[in-house]
């Protein structure tokens, strides 16, 4: 799917996870964008972030929004792949296949237990690094690892342009942006019950999670859907 001059996977999901193991086995450079309402405003509202997400080999559809202007062009079959189940899925495929991780983002506390939490369930962490840094962060540090993947959780649009930014300096490597994943796979942060997932609420469970910090995304999500309704009026 197009929206705003970007190009929105339609892959099914277990389609889209065998592409990416199969390129992170082959070590094949990849730079993944987990698509929702509020990226994808940024998209169409900021060109120097556009330019980054173009970088991207896979654009996928983690929120509801996105889902549902696709709806809303009478499309079928497109599932919406979350960042945070993609991130489980790829660390339950990287525990079988001997992958290294190494995880970019969140506070320090929070990285810090998440990369011992993964250690203990025997995942390779081969490194780990808050998201609170200056200039180019650990580059250096993850070019001598050279992991298979690469989380970089630093929210929108902090992770996917230190991304554009860093990628061509690595030879491999799957890296992918993936917000405030690591608070919850720490357990700092819950996510969404089920339900409210189901609903297309997840964003409503984390604006009372953090009101004061997340008070403007009803009105940005209600600005990306008035964008994306116009644009896919245009398009049809
Ligand atoms: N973060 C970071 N560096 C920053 C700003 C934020 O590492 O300079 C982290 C923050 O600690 C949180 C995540 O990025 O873990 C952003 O979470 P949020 O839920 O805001 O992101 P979203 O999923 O909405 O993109």
């Amino acid at each position: 799917m197009k929206l705003f001059g970007v190009t929105i996977t339609e892959m099914p999901r277990n389609e889209l996870k065998e592409t990416l193991v199969h390129r992170i086995d082959q070590g094949k450079k990849t730079f993944v964008v987990t698509a929702n309402a509020l990226i994808m405003l940024k998209v169409a509202e900021d060109p120097t972030y556009k330019e980054a997400v173009l970088k991207a080999d896979y654009i996928i559809p983690d929120g509801f929004g996105v889902q549902l202007v696709h709806k809303l062009k009478k499309r079928n079959g497109f599932q919406r792949y979350p960042g945070i189940e993609l991130a489980t899925d790829l660390l339950k495929e990287g525990k079988k296949r001997n992958w290294s991780f190494y995880l970019l983002g969140a506070r320090p506390e929070v990285v810090e237990k998440l990369a011992e939490m993964l250690k203990e369930k025997g995942i390779n962490i081969a490194g780990y690094h808050h998201g609170y840094f200056k200039g180019d962060g650990p580059v250096n540090e993850i070019l001598k690892l050279s992991p298979d993947v690469v989380f970089v959780a630093m929210g929108a649009p902090k992770q996917e342009l230190w991304i554009a930014k860093n990628i061509d300096r690595f030879e491999r490597g799957l890296f992918i942006g993936l917000g405030g994943t690591f608070d919850v796979l720490s357990g700092f942060k819950k996510r969404a019950p089920k339900w409210m997932i189901k609903m297309g609420l997840e964003w409503l469970y984390r604006f009372f999670q953090s009101p004061s910090e997340r008070w403007n995304v009803p009105f940005r999500i209600a600005r990306f859907l008035l964008k994306a309704l116009i644009y896919t009026r245009r398009e049809v």
